[in-house]
C-alpha cells in the first residue's frame, strides 16, 4: 500500500486556475500527477477540465496536454500513442474525460479504442452531470437527482460504464474515488504498468452541481462509499475484486443508511417528499443491483463474462 509520504511533494497541476471551490476534478488531477510523477501526456475533452487548463499560453498544467473536440478522445490518444512511439517516447498517454465526454459523447470512440486494446489509460471523473455548461443530465446521473433538465428528478438508470468496457475484455478496469486518493494512485500505477487498453472510473463529487458546500467535497465522497451508493472494484484480466473500503461492505448490514449520503446534497431533497417515493426507489433499486451483479460475479470466482 502506497504512503501519503512517498508521493513526491512536487505538484503538477499549478494553483490559480478557474475550477470552483472544493472541485473534484482538480483534486483528481492532482493527485494523477503524483501517481505518475509528471511523466505523462493528457488528453482531454471539453468538459470542467478545459476551464480549469485555460488558454494557452496561461495554463496550470505542468504536463503536456492536448484538448480535443467532446467525441474525439479516445481516437486521439490511440494517434498520440502511435505517433510517441514511432519516435520511441515511452510515456502513458492518459485521457482525462468527465461522465458526459465518456458515456455518452465519448463512448463510440472509447469503445473503438477499447476493442482494438490501445495501449493508453482512461479516465473518466465521474460527476454525474454535464457540470460546467450548467448542470444537465448525463448518462451517468444518478436516477433521481435534480439537474437542469431533471427539474423533477431523473427518471431513467444510468450506465454502468465501467462494466460495459469490463466487457470489451479489456486488461485493466477499476473504479475509484477522490474521497480515497492512494487506492486512487495505486489505482493508476497499476493501470500504467500493464500493456494494452485501461480505463478507471473516478467518482467526483461536484458542490456547484450536487448542492452542498465545497468544504465537504471529500466527505461527501466517503459518505458515497461507505453507503454503498458507489462502489470500490478492480477487474483485472476479467476478474473482479473489491477494493480498500469496499471490500468490506458487501454485506449490506455493515453499510452506513443510504439518507446519510443523500440528505447531504440538495440535488436529491425533493426524493423526502411523499410523492417521490418511488423515485427514491428507483434510486435504492439501482444501487442494489450494482451489488448484486458485483455479488454475482464474485460467487463466479469474480469472473464478469
Ligand atoms: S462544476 Fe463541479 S466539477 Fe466543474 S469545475 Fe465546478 S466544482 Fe469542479
Amino acid at each position: 500500500m502506497v504512503t501519503v509520504k512517498q508521493l513526491p511533494r512536487e505538484e503538477y497541476w499549478l494553483p490559480g486556475h478557474a475550477a470552483c471551490p472544493g472541485c473534484p476534478a482538480s483534486l483528481g488531477l492532482r493527485m494523477l500527477g503524483k501517481a505518475l510523477e509528471g511523466r505523462f501526456v493528457l488528453v482531454v475533452p471539453a468538459g470542467c477540465t478545459t476551464v480549469i487548463q485555460g488558454m494557452y499560453p496561461k495554463t496550470p498544467s505542468r504536463v503536456p496536454l492536448l484538448n480535443i473536440a467532446f467525441a474525439a478522445s479516445a481516437a486521439a490518444a490511440t494517434g498520440l500513442r502511435a505517433a510517441l512511439e514511432l519516435r520511441g517516447i515511452d510515456v502513458p498517454v492518459v485521457v482525462w474525460a468527465g461522465d458526459g465526454g465518456t458515456v455518452d459523447i465519448g463512448l463510440q470512440a472509447l469503445s473503438g479504442a477499447a476493442e482494438r486494446n490501445e495501449d493508453i489509460l482512461y479516465i473518466c471523473y465521474d460527476n454525474e452531470a454535464y457540470q460546467n455548461t450548467g448542470i444537465q443530465r448525463s448518462g451517468a446521473t444518478p436516477p433521481g437527482a435534480w439537474t437542469t433538465t431533471t427539474p423533477l428528478g431523473k427518471r431513467e438508470r444510468r450506465k454502468v460504464a465501467p462494466l460495459i468496457v469490463a466487457a470489451h475484455r479489456v486488461p485493466y478496469v477499476a473504479t475509484a474515488s477522490i474521497a480515497y486518493p492512494l487506492d486512487f494512485v495505486e489505482k493508476v500505477r497499476k493501470a500504467v504498468s500493464k500493456r494494452g487498453f485501461k480505463y478507471i472510473h473516478l467518482h467526483a463529487p461536484c458542490p456547484t452541481g450536487w448542492r452542498f458546500p465545497p468544504s465537504e467535497t471529500v466527505e461527501i465522497g466517503r459518505l458515497a462509499v461507505e453507503t454503498g451508493a458507489w462502489v470500490l472494484y478492480e477487474i483485472e484480466d476479467g476478474v473482479l475484486r473489491l477494493t480498500g473500503r469496499s471490500a468490506s461492505l458487501l454485506d449490506p448490514a455493515r453499510r452506513k443508511p443510504l439518507e446519510e449520503y443523500l440528505k447531504r446534497q440538495g440535488r436529491f431533497a425533493h426524493l423526502f417528499r411523499p410523492e417521490n417515493e418511488q423515485l427514491l426507489e428507483l434510486l435504492k433499486m439501482d444501487i442494489q443491483e450494482n451489488w448484486e451483479a458485483i455479488r454475482s460475479a464474485l460467487e463466479r470466482g469474480g469472473r464478469i463474462l
